[in-house]
């Protein structure tokens, strides 16, 4: 089997920090601002966060008839 090699590509995105390895600037899902977020982040803050788990509840939850 041949050594996996990391593209050039990739690497030129990558930022050099090794403590940044698993970080990636993302827009957040609520308020749209770029933030360093881990693999499963979406949300740049916990505010952000809270916010997002109460409107998805009530778009799953809570509905006017
Ligand atoms: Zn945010």
């Amino acid at each position: 089997m041949a050594k996996f090699e990391i593209p050039e590509y990739y690497k030129s995105i990558k930022k050099p920090k090794q403590e940044e390895e698993n970080m990636t600037e993302r827009n957040c899902f609520i308020c749209g601002k770029k933030a360093k977020m881990g693999k499963f982040q979406r949300y740049c803050t916990i505010q952000c966060r809270n916010t997002a788990t109460r409107l998805d509840s009530v778009a799953h939850g809570l509905r006017f008839r």
